[in-house]
């Protein structure tokens, strides 16, 4: 039987830490401060903006939402970062991609200070991950990280393959195995013979965007399977890039879909926004 990876039990560690740390920090008077920017009305990032306000609540960040309408102007946008950037109370900055058709999300994250940048997706915190000297991981693969980590396989050595080489998954997940020491593969849609590719893998990161794609054939016996895909299946349910109950046998661990990877970047932005909170109170 694989160990199938608890994504919430592990998430909910890293958010309680989270919350013993920022509760010693407001003995001393700082409190950590987030700000969300949504613009438009995507259901979706709807969603996901009312799980980071709920979770900063929980963890006893100060936090607020900045939603404004889709007819928001590139400079309307700009001014309100630039505000954001300038307050000491705020310590960390987001705004909920993608943005709607007529604004840059590109020049919006550029915008946001590099020291706010709790998402990492600024240039300079890129660059900084390519140099191993980061203070801010970016969420989803520092998430899968930690669930790498929680199986107590150790990645250096390990052939570690990933499929997807998105800015905010792909490459720096591949980054952060290669700092580990995995020696790191990335497929793409042009990779020929992905399954030839994938079956070496010890460590296989699945980060797709296609329901069910890896199979057991593209599955090493014992590898560690962690599936970042969030997408729905032919009656609408909630599933990942892994087909699940064909590929777990093979595994030694694996995460599901929900409970998995999901919870733990949440969990992450948290950490990534009391870091900033230290950082910028010279505490880190
Ligand atoms: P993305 O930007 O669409 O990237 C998908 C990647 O998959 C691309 O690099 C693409 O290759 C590759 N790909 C597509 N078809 C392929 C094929 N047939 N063979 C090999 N590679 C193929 O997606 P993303 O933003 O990285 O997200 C990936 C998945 O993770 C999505 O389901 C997303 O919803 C999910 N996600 C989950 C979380 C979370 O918190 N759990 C966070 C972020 C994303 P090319 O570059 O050649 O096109």
């Amino acid at each position: 039987m694989p160990q199938i990876i608890d994504g919430k039990a592990i998430s909910a560690k890293v958010r309680a830490e989270v919350a013993e740390q920022t509760a010693a920090l407001k003995q001393r008077g700082i409190t950590p401060g987030l700000a969300v920017i949504i613009v438009g009305d995507d259901p979706a990032s709807r969603v996901y903006v009312n799980n980071k306000k709920k979770a900063c609540a929980e963890v006893g960040f100060y936090s607020e939402e900045h939603a404004l309408p889709a007819t928001t102007t590139q400079d309307e946008l700009l001014a309100l970062i630039k505000c954001l950037n300038a307050r000491s109370d705020i310590n960390g900055i987001l705004c909920q991609l993608p943005l709607p058709k007529g604004l840059d999300d590109k020049a919006v994250i550029e915008s946001i200070a590099p020291i706010k940048d709790v998402d990492a997706f600024h240039a300079s915190n890129v660059g900084r991950i390519m140099l191993g000297e980061y203070s801010f991981l970016p969420c989803t693969p520092a998430g899968v990280m930690e669930l790498i980590h929680s199986t107590g396989i150790e990645v250096s050595g390990k052939e570690c393959v990933v499929i997807g080489r998105s800015n905010i998954v792909g490459k720096p997940m591949a980054m952060l195995l290669l700092h580990e020491n995995g020696t790191v593969t990335i497929c793409h849609s042009r990779t020929r013979d992905l399954a030839e590719v994938t079956r070496r893998a010890d460590i296989l990161v699945a980060a797709v965007g296609k329901a069910k794609f890896v199979t057991p054939d593209m599955v090493k016996e014992g590898a560690v399977v962690i599936d970042v895909g969030m997408n729905r299946d032919e009656n609408g349910k909630l599933c990942g890039d892994v087909d699940f109950d064909a590929v777990a046998p093979k595994c030694s661990a694996i995460t599901p879909v929900p409970g998995g990877v999901g919870p733990m970047t949440i969990a992450m932005l948290m950490r990534n926004t009391l870091t900033a909170a230290l950082l910028q109170n010279g505490l880190e």
